[in-house]
């Protein structure tokens, strides 16, 4: 057993994720890194491995297993490939997660078999382009008439969107004139209304697919809400909260795939007469990669567990990303510098990772917001 927290059965995952990562993630990655393109075909292989929906409950079609075992995939993707993690993640924590959390059970039955069989993907629409970091200034509005909701506005950077069969989105609900409260719908994507943007153009994540979003005179059904009108936003607040493990998870990936690299690079390398890991400037940098790593997997791990013993792990979860994403970021610039000019280059594949880890410091919450939440949290356990 080398992981605290690992039951066989999750060693068992980690290694069948790792071969698949290997074997028909690799090959790949540095195309679809190049030219952006979405890797359908490895969507439909992780949906035949049953990766799809790791964490959903095996009524709903899914794995019926823990967040540990969830985290794990993901780290295993991210150490070949960020896009591809990134991809699964979305669709899991952000685009399914939601359903089971408070979907009605209509709501389930009809669409999270297909979402955990990976027959359809999902995609989460919170972000707008006056409402970020500060979410609840959401501008979006759901106005009721009747037994339907008209909806106008629109969303940014929503993973997945161009690729999904099914989008959760939030809105402000407004009846009778009255706005009341943020509310989350789920609805198909080929919803008329529904206008889905081209792919942006990104610094890393480059297979992955982000869009913008434009709801015109959408016409949504009632049934189409998940829970009341007033729960959409702590839904999509509790949805964060367990998407920043998986998150966290994929930092570690990064960092654990750069610092892999790097490593064995280092013993190949010779200068002065000698490989450069000999050098201890380069042999300390690669100490500290590999303990910030281990510290940030533990933090993983251990928000992971607790959010599998049912406890509230919002601290935890926010520790976890603010720090796992702030290594991977530290870690893939010193596996650039470890490999030196061929760092800057794209045959070595540490500049990918390097791109790559940015946006974690950014996606499901800024470093800053998550330092917001934290220190909101240790001072809620002072002050009470
Ligand atoms: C590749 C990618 C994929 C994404 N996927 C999705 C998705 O699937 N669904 C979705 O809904 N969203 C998605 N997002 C959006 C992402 O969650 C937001 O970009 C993020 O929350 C930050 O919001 P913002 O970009 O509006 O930045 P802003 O909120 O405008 O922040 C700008 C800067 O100000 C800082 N700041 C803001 N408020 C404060 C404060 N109170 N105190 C201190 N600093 C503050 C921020 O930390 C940041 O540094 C994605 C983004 C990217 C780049």
């Amino acid at each position: 057993m080398d992981n605290l927290f690992f039951t066989e059965e999750h060693e068992m995952l980690r290694d069948m994720v790792r071969d698949f990562a290997a074997q028909e993630v690799a090959p790949l990655s540095r195309e679809l890194d190049r030219s952006g393109r979405f890797p359908r075909e490895l969507v439909t292989a992780m949906g035949e491995l049953g990766l799809m929906g790791i964490p959903v409950p095996e009524q709903y079609g899914g794995a019926g297993m823990d967040t540990v075992a969830y985290a794990t995939a993901v780290l295993e993707l991210a150490k070949v490939d960020a896009s591809v993690a990134i991809t699964l993640a979305a669709h899991t924590s952000l685009g399914t997660m939601p359903l089971v959390l408070a979907g009605t059970e209509a709501q389930k039955e009809r669409w999270v078999p297909q979402l955990a069989s990976g027959s359809i993907l999902g995609a989460f629409g919170l972000t707008e382009p006056n409402a970020g970091s500060d979410a609840g200034a959401t501008q979006t509005t759901a106005v009721k008439e009747g037994d339907h909701y008209r909806v106008n506005g629109g969303k940014i950077f929503i993973t997945n969107s161009g690729e999904a069969g099914v989008l959760s989105f939030t809105a402000q609900i407004v009846d009778q004139g009255e706005k009341r409260g943020i509310g989350a719908f789920v609805i198909p994507t080929d919803t008329p209304g529904l206008t889905i943007g081209p792919k942006e153009k990104k610094m890393g994540w480059r297979a992955s697919d982000t869009r913008q979003l434009f709801f015109q005179d959408m016409l949504v059904p009632e049934e189409a809400l998940m829970g009341s009108p007033a729960t959409g936003f702590k839904t999509f607040l509790q949805t964060l909260t367990g998407g920043r493990i998986s998150v966290a998870a994929l930092a570690v990936g990064t960092a654990e795939g750069a610092y892999e690299k790097a490593l064995r690079y280092s013993t190949e390398r010779q200068a002065f007469g000698r490989p450069i890991s000999k050098f201890q400037a380069v042999s300390f940098k690669l100490a500290d990669m590999a303990t910030r790593i281990e510290a940030a997997k533990l933090l993983v791990y251990h928000a992971a567990w607790l959010k599998d013993q049912g406890q509230d792990v919002i601290k935890e979860a926010a520790m976890a990303k603010l720090f796992a994403s702030e290594v991977a970021m530290d870690t893939t610039i010193e596996a650039i510098q470890i490999h030196g000019g061929y760092g800057y280059v794209k045959d070595y594949d540490v500049e990918r990772y390097f791109r790559d880890a940015k946006v974690l410091e950014i996606g499901e919450g800024t470093s800053e917001v998550q330092r917001i939440i934290i220190a909101r949290e240790i001072l809620k356990s002072v002050l009470t």
